[in-house]
């Protein structure tokens, strides 16, 4: 970190240890990004520095100029997600602080619980076995409208310990989805599953796909709870 421990001290304060490009909730697992890199002349200062989480550093980082596959940051993109979740964090003191903030975190809140019933697609994510066993693909429907629903911009907390889950949420959400579309194959026209003789034939794959499918799953189920509890608590539903 080559940022003076003052200006590191206060971009940490000022995004709350969230990523000011998805949001989530990093703790000290978080990187602090040269707007304008050092080489190109960036300086050590508060104005060039936004916290990032790791995904959306290596990201960033990635991005070959020389040979653009797709559309990279610009820098005064960049200060403008930072600026727009440091207000964010200003705003948002331990309880949801305005009426109008409350009512769209609320909007925002119910529409997850829509969609994600914990009773239905959630509890179905939580206890299914992936190991190798067939299962209705129509049963991730809901899954798949929370991922589309996150591509747009609106919905999105204000609140930012409640947007800091939705993100964390989100995220999980696109891993296993990846897993899914990778690793799972129809068994007739509705029924997917993990092929169950991989556990046989290349049963290194075949454990490796289950652990990591379990994996996300029970922290998919776990943030769920968490976005749930918190939001209750600060939006009163
Ligand atoms: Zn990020």
């Amino acid at each position: 970190m080559s940022f003076p421990k003052d200006v590191a001290e206060r971009a940490l304060v000022d995004s709350g240890r969230h990523c000011c490009l998805c949001h989530k909730f990093c703790g000290s697992k978080i990187v602090l990004h040269h707007i304008i890199q050092k080489e190109d002349g960036g300086e050590d200062t508060y104005e060039n520095c936004i916290p990032l989480c790791f995904d959306c550093h290596a990201e960033i980082k990635a991005y070959n100029h020389k040979y653009p596959n797709g559309m990279a940051y610009s820098e005064s993109e960049l200060k403008k997600h930072r600026d727009n979740w440091y207000l964010k964090v200003k705003a948002s003191g331990g309880i949801v602080a305005n009426e109008d903030h409350l009512e769209l975190d609320q909007k925002v809140f119910l529409e997850i619980q829509r969609i994600l019933k914990s009773d239905e697609v959630m509890e179905f994510i939580r206890d299914n076995n992936f190991a190798g066993f067939a299962f209705r693909y129509s049963r991730l429907e809901p899954i798949n409208e929370f991922y589309h629903l996150c591509q747009k911009p609106e919905f999105e907390f204000l609140d930012v310990d409640l947007e800091g889950l939705r993100s964390k949420l989100y995220k999980l959400i696109e891993n296993f989805r990846k897993e899914i579309a990778f690793n799972t194959f129809p068994v007739n026209s509705e029924m997917v599953s993990v092929p169950p003789e991989w556990a046989f034939e290349q049963p290194e794959r075949f454990n490796k796909v289950v652990d990591t499918i379990h994996e996300l799953t029970g922290q998919i189920w776990d943030t769920y709870s968490d976005l749930i509890k918190l939001g209750r608590r600060k939006l009163g539903i």
